[in-house]
């Protein structure tokens, strides 16, 4: 990005069950650093996924934000009802010759998965489509899947994990559109992100996989990369994958403990992310101090005893 384009970030959760505190973090990370540079902070809502999207799950993205206060520009935008563009960005690509026909049914390329596993060859699927003339199509269903780089690295350039690179070799053609012209998430995502002028991606590092994907994307399209930000993930005080048993993952159970707003945000701004040794912060200092520069390279640790010292709950 140029030094004179306005920042734009995003908070993109899935509305799948209540809102987890490491959506919570993400969101206010991402406003935080919107706010303090004159930028603008959005929501999208990524209900693509038809089966597991419900409403009352985009209330509580919707409650959960509104009570800590993390005011986004616009209106929320649904991924799902933008199906129409991700379609045709997909026939762009086709069209260019940056992706193609797939008529590879789903069945095949399972037999194909299970005979790789059966004789413990890879199990990468490279469709036999990918370079057949138009003039051999079947006049049958199919995929379109970007032509992806064969050869070289794809590099993501991540402000919290340095260069992150993956041998292009590991990753298949990933399908952009399935043959019922559902577009897939990694798709909608990227046509997303470059649609709504998104500036810096700052989202949960178990998103660093797709991250290569989608410069893949990004790339074939000629549209420029965001800046890319993947934070560690928020652990138990046992350093295990937080769960319920180390306390409250959603985070309007504490509003419902009664915790003030402005504490939980000062206690969520410190989860992955240091400044010196401040515990104790204003939404002012806050501002003026987030910075990428300090979101640490492994993952934060949710500790109930600091919470109750920061926030004066018991
Ligand atoms: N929808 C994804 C999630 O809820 C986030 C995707 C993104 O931030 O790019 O985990």
């Amino acid at each position: 990005m140029s030094d004179a384009q306005q920042i734009v970030t995003r908070i993109a959760p899935s509305p799948t069950g209540y809102m987890h505190i490491g959506t919570a973090r993400t969101a206010l990370f991402n406003w935080l650093y919107a706010r303090a540079r004159g930028g603008r902070f959005v929501l999208r809502v990524e209900d693509t996924d038809r089966a597991r999207s419900t409403p009352e799950a985009t209330q509580a993205i919707l409650d959960g934000l509104d009570w800590l206060g993390l005011d986004y520009d616009g209106e929320a935008i649904s991924q799902f009802e933008r199906a129409d563009r991700h379609r045709e960005v997909a026939e762009q690509m086709l069209a260019q010759g940056h992706a193609y026909k797939c008529f590879s049914t789903q069945e095949e390329i399972a037999a194909f998965r299970e005979a790789a596993r059966a004789e413990g060859r890879s199990t990468l699927f490279l469709s036999p489509w990918r370079d057949t003339p138009e003039s051999e199509h079947p006049d049958a269903p199919f995929a379109i899947r970007l032509k992806a780089p064969r050869e070289g690295t794809t590099v993501i350039r991540d402000r919290v994990q340095g260069d992150v690179t993956i041998q292009n070799a590991t990753l298949d053609d990933m399908i952009l559109l399935r043959s019922d012209g559902t577009p897939t998430y990694m798709h909608a995502v990227v046509v997303d992100d470059h649609d709504m002028g998104i500036t810096h991606v700052i989202r949960g590092d178990d998103h660093l996989n797709n991250a290569a994907r989608q410069v893949q994307i990004f790339n074939a399209m000629g549209w420029p990369e965001p800046v890319w930000a993947h934070i560690p993930l928020i652990h138990g005080d046992d350093g295990k994958k937080l769960s319920k048993r180390h306390g409250a993952t959603g985070v309007m159970e504490y509003a419902e403990m009664g915790i003030p707003a402005s504490a939980m945000r000062n206690y969520l701004a410190r989860l992955g992310w240091s400044h010196g040794d401040d515990e104790l912060f204003t939404d002012e200092q806050a501002l003026e101090w987030f910075d990428l520069d300090g979101i640490g390279k492994s993952p934060s640790r949710l500790d109930m005893k600091k919470l109750a010292n920061v926030t004066g709950w018991h």
